[in-house]
């Protein structure tokens, strides 16, 4: 479903990806770890141009993503978000964050939209906040409604920048029961994560991430029983 190939990105004369090669299968779970500053986060962001590479390829459903000819809006809107801060729109309700861009984008009629809207808060807990505003709800919650509004737009992939970093440790939990769900749901995702619980549990596969290099990347009881990487060791050393 996506390849990464030969993954540059410098910001002014810093290298921060060195030449990243990712493939991500359909229904796959992948967790990218490492340490802060690793270059996690700009991985992710060029996965949906959010960054523009400043050289290589990243591939989606077949098409070069950052390829002047392909129109990234289209492309896009099959590659759910999720952030650490949950970005709602603060004067909009729970339901009408999550009906809002597909009505703006002609995905469907509004009542439709809304009964797809309650059937995804419904799946992640929250059928009863629908009508209320992002400020009245939970860290947590708010993340979940995050969650149900990248879902909204039925992606094809979900792609996640540490959704639970920001989180009060209590509410950890439900929005990674969630991400379980959907894993267990067969989605495609990408998760960056301090999770190592999380990791170990749901990822199919981990990548091992330093200095904007894949370090190393395997099966989880690979990369936590057995890591091969010095750098692998040491990270996990520090977080286990
Ligand atoms: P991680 O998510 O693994 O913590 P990031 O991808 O956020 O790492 O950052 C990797 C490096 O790139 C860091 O040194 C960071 O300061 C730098 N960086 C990230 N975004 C920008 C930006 N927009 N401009 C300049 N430097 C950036
Ligand atoms: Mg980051």
């Amino acid at each position: 479903m996506i390849n990464v190939r030969e993954l540059h990105k410098n910001f002014g004369h810093v290298e921060v990806l060195k030449g990243i090669n990712i493939d991500v299968q359909e229904g796959e779970v992948v967790a990218i770890i490492g340490p802060s500053g690793s270059g996690k986060s700009t991985l992710l962001r060029c996965l949906n141009l959010l960054e523009t590479p400043t050289s290589g390829e990243i591939i989606f459903e077949g098409n070069v993503l950052n390829d002047k000819k392909t129109n990234i809006n289209l492309h896009r809107q099959k590659m759910g978000m999720v952030f650490q801060s949950f970005n709602l729109f603060p004067h909009k309700t729970v339901l009408d964050n999550l009906t809002m861009t597909p009505l703006l984008l002609k995905k469907g009629n509004k009542a439709d939209l809304e009964a797809f809207g309650l059937e995804l808060l419904d799946k992640v807990g929250l059928r009863d906040k629908a009508d209320r505003y992002p400020s009245q709800l939970s860290g947590g919650q708010k993340q979940r409604v995050a969650i149900a509004r990248a879902l909204a737009m039925n992606p094809d992939v979900m792609l996640f920048d540490e959704p639970t970093s920001a989180l009060d440790p209590e509410v950890v939990g439900d929005v990674l029961a969630v991400m379980k769900s959907l894993a267990r749901e067969g989605m495609t995702m990408v998760v960056v994560t301090h999770e190592m619980g999380f990791a170990r549990e749901v990822a199919d596969r981990v990548i091992f991430m330093d200095k904007g290099i894949v370090q190393e990347e395997g099966p989880p009881a690979q990369i936590f029983g057995n890591p091969q990487n010095e750098r692998t060791q040491s990270f996990l050393s520090k977080v286990l």
